[in-house]
């Protein structure tokens, strides 16, 4: 018998970001939302327009991270 696929289930490997379920447009880079429970994953079809991630510290430090859907042509 051989061994069964490793399945990782949803389809994570398409989520280009995390989106807030309760602040509207606050998106969350993979790093910032992955150990943020309750976020929706959003794939690039969810994202035409990319964006960036909106993770803050208390110190005002923001992530920026850009949330590109597609690699730059150029
Ligand atoms: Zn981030």
């Amino acid at each position: 018998m051989p061994e069964p696929d490793h399945n990782p289930g949803p389809p994570q490997a398409h989520v280009v970001a995390y989106q807030h379920p309760e602040l509207a447009g606050v998106l969350l880079c993979h790093e910032h939302g992955e150990s943020w429970a309750g976020l929706v994953p959003l794939t690039a079809g969810d994202l035409p327009h990319g964006g960036f991630c909106g993770w803050g510290t208390s110190d005002s430090h923001v992530c920026g991270r850009a949330l590109a859907t597609k690699k730059p042509r150029q």
